[in-house]
């Protein structure tokens, strides 16, 4: 079984097999440690999740590399508003990504790379391009990247740069104009700020040129996949392609996928609009991490997915049915025996499944014949029609659609604890759904007994105990208000 992927590069469905036959090489753009990630990114990260998944499925061995960007634009300005260096400052979002993906049950790749770690193999570059004469260093002693010296500079996004002026010039990392310039390849050192001393002179790396770098560092001057969001296809990616093929004169990556971004409530996400959510905001507010995950991966990577609390509620109810199903398959009593029918609807339902996987990770087609296979299997269990040797088929399916969907076996507990742990360290309890705070064990009963207990220590003149229980609840969101009727509660 053959994955048919889109490649952008080639503007059609590609077969996707390890070129040396053995690991399909694959490098995909991590995160900016600057922020908590929001489902945006998540969405990228799961899809890419749901390519390496699928590909052990059928037998292939991967080579993932992700980079970490602990060094840009954006975190040296926050790391210096927080007063910390950009090291502490990205630690704590680094570590808060791992936990997410874990939340995620987003498998780790094999290699994860950050670019702070990697910064000779980066000026070797950019040394490599100025010999080939496609760097050039300015008065301020920043290196460029020289537009002009790749012809081919496009070839990905396939946009029109008529307009691109020779030498025009821009040092952002990130630029959204549909014109190219000669981009950053080294930032000379700014009063301040963190910067290397190399051959290349003092300073630090732009954005692109991480990529490159490491990709080749791990994978080789060419390799199998380049995965990333739609949004880095231009001009990260053209970036990336241009540095690293202007000093190998060899392709890059042979396929590039890019996974869309979403919608909420059918607008673009943003913190202004209100409708901007991390992971965590979603934890809060009470959704189970496999029906965020379920919700993010069953509209196709290529597809606008528009989230919706409706859509979250829907993969809830879509987990609750595969695992009670699950559940009575695995504590029934089966009489020994195969049922023809059950038998075929099992080979069929995997044979679907399958398929729809293997023409561009249709995620939505496939999970399609599995709750088929559930209605049916449930009809005939209640007519004492599915045996023994059925309930193994059906198993089987099950498993194989876990091993990519991987939301039957539930894990929801873990992440749950770990936000409401963060929340309270964060002074994020009062985002808490009560909902949750009450499944957590803080019950009605259980706050009135600690209300009652500040009441007794009040009047016993024990106002460190009584202060100390308002602090407690406060933190977990529960108000008190003191009236001359007596002492109310309420959940923030
Ligand atoms: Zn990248």
């Amino acid at each position: 079984m053959t994955l048919r992927l889109f490649n952008t590069l080639s503007g059609q469905l590609d077969d996707l097999v390890p070129a040396d036959g053995k690991a399909l090489r694959m490098y995909a753009c991590g995160p900016t440690v600057y922020d908590y990630g929001h489902i945006g990114n998540f969405r990228t990260f799961l899809q890419v999740d749901v390519l390496r998944r699928f590909l052990k499925l059928t037998g292939i061995a991967v080579r993932h590399v992700m980079n970490i960007t602990d060094v840009d634009d954006k975190i040296i300005r926050n790391a210096t508003a927080a007063g910390l260096p950009i090291g502490e400052y990205t630690a704590r979002f680094e570590k808060a990504f791992f936990e997410d993906l874990e939340s995620l049950q987003v498998e780790r790749p094999e290699i994860i790379a950050r670019a702070t770690e990697h910064i000779p193999r980066m000026v070797e570059l950019v040394q490599k391009l100025a010999a080939a004469g496609a760097a050039y260093q300015t008065e301020d002693g920043s290196w460029y990247f020289r537009l002009a010296a790749f012809p081919e500079y496009g070839k990905l996004s396939k946009k029109d740069l008529g307009g691109m002026e020779d030498g025009a010039r821009v040092d952002l990392d990130e630029y959204e104009k549909d014109s190219a310039r000669d981009f950053a390849l080294w930032k000379a050192a700014k009063p301040g700020e963190t910067s290397w001393d190399t051959a290349i002179g003092r300073g630090r790396p732009g954005w692109h040129i991480e990529c490159s770098a490491m990709a080749m560092e791990f994978l080789g001057e060419s390799f199998d996949l380049h995965a990333g969001g739609e949004d880095l296809m231009f001009p990260h990616h053209e970036n990336e392609i241009a540095q690293s093929e202007s000093v190998t004169h060899k392709p890059f990556a042979r396929h590039w996928m890019h996974v869309r971004f979403l919608l909420v409530d059918g607008r673009k996400m943003s913190k202004s609009e209100g409708n901007f959510y991390t992971l965590r905001d979603l934890l809060l507010k009470g959704y189970k991490a496999s029906a965020i995950r379920l919700a993010l991966i069953s509209v196709p990577y290529r597809h606008q997915l528009n989230f919706t609390f409706d859509s979250l509620a829907d993969a809830t109810n879509a987990i609750d049915r595969l695992r009670t199903f699950h559940q009575r398959l695995t504590t029934g009593s089966f009489a020994d025996g195969a049922n023809p029918a059950l038998q075929a609807a099992a080979e069929k339902a995997q044979a679907d499944y399958l398929a729809a996987f293997s023409n561009d990770l249709n995620t939505a087609e496939a999970r399609a014949p599995i709750f088929d296979l559930i209605r049916t299997a449930n009809t005939a269990m209640d007519q004492g029609q599915l045996l023994a040797a059925d309930r193994d088929a059906i198993l089987a399916v099950l498993a194989s659609f876990d091993a990519v969907f991987c939301v039957i076996e539930d894990r929801d507990a873990e992440p749950t604890r770990r936000a409401l742990e963060w929340a309270e360290q964060a002074g994020r309890m009062a985002e808490v759904a009560p909902e949750l705070l009450t499944r957590q064990g803080l019950t009605d009963e259980a706050i009135d007994a600690l209300v009652a207990e500040r009441t007794l220590a009040k009047k016993q003149r024990n106002f460190a105990r009584a202060d100390q229980i308002r602090n407690e609840l406060a933190e977990k969101g529960i108000v008190i208000e003191d009236s001359k009727d007596g002492v109310r509660w309420k959940r923030k």
